[in-house]
């Protein structure tokens, strides 16, 4: 029987999660059907349970339900109840089983991808919102030599530094704050791009060999990107590889399978 999923979101017409799991399904010989679902905004759980109800195994979540999706789960991972923030919902018998794989994708398309060891090294990440929370534990377990958020709303980032610091160095600061401080990798996880708008870094943020990652992929990307390789970053990337290692942490929640990312990486770096 064909195992149904979907990724949840409002709008989500743009997702191109359908794409990462329907090429997952061909590489590993599974049976599966991956579709949208367009939930209301204030109708995301009777969207859930009615997927859910019809045979549903599964839904990836984004935004802005990544909240909802974490109360409406029975059952969380550590990491998805520290992020507060489920992007992976797996319906297990009675169970509905809450996880965040964000971070476990950023971290794979920064270390395995990238070949960026994390460990020791100065991280500044720029944003506090969802997808900074999400990040920030397995960040923190990579055991950076320091780690300072960053964000417009200094009250969020310092919400954030205070929460995440009992598992390992994590702090706040202004952007004003930042002085001289050079760092090894810069993580853009704010959408002030959309805005066209550039945080406030100064001349000598990037470290020598540092590299600059924009969590938003393709087009969108290249604001900051650019802006980053102008004030001195040796490497940088958008966030298209996170992308597709969180479905396929995704997908590994749901099947026990760990499929191949580069090669999809790739096709969908191609069809762009
Ligand atoms: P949120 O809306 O939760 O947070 C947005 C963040 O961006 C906040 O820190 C906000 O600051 C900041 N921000 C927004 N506009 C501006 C601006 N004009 N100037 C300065 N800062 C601004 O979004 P998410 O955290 O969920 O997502 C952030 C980005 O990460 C998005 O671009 C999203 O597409 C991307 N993402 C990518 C993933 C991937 O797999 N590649 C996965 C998840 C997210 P303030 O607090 O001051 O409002």
């Amino acid at each position: 029987m064909t195992d149904r999923y979907a990724v949840v979101g409002n709008p989500v017409a743009h997702s191109l999660s359908p794409q990462i799991h329907a090429a997952f399904a061909r590489q590993t010989g599974a049976d599966l059907e991956y579709t949208r679902l367009l939930a209301p905004l204030n109708g995301f759980a009777d969207c859930v349970k009615t997927f859910r109800a019809k045979g549903g195994r599964g839904v990836n979540v984004t935004l802005p339900f990544k909240l909802d999706a974490w109360q409406l789960a029975t059952r969380r991972s550590e990491r998805a109840e520290q992020a507060q923030a489920v992007n992976t919902l797996h319906f297990d018998g009675a169970q509905i089983a809450g996880d965040n794989t964000d971070g476990a994708g950023l971290i794979r398309d920064i270390e395995m991808n990238r070949g960026f060891a994390i460990a020791g090294k100065r991280v500044l990440l720029l944003g506090a919102g969802g997808a900074a929370r999400g990040v920030l534990l397995p960040l923190i377990e990579r055991q950076p030599a320091a780690l300072i958020i960053a964000n417009r709303t200094f009250d969020k980032a310092h919400e954030l530094a205070a929460h995440f610091s009992r598992w390992g160095n994590c702090t706040a600061q202004q952007y004003t704050e930042l002085g001289a401080a050079a760092f090894d990798l810069v993580i853009n996880a704010t959408s002030a791009s959309v805005a066209g708008v550039l945080p406030p870094l100064h001349a000598g943020v990037f470290a020598p060999g540092s590299l600059a990652y924009d969590m938003m992929y393709g087009e969108k990307a290249n604001l900051f990107l650019n802006f980053a390789r102008d004030l001195g970053a040796a490497q940088s990337t958008d966030g298209l590889g996170m992308l597709v290692e969180q479905a396929a942490e995704s997908f590994f929640v749901w099947r026990g399978l760990r499929p191949q990312t580069a090669p999809v990486i790739a096709l969908l770096r191609e069809q762009a």
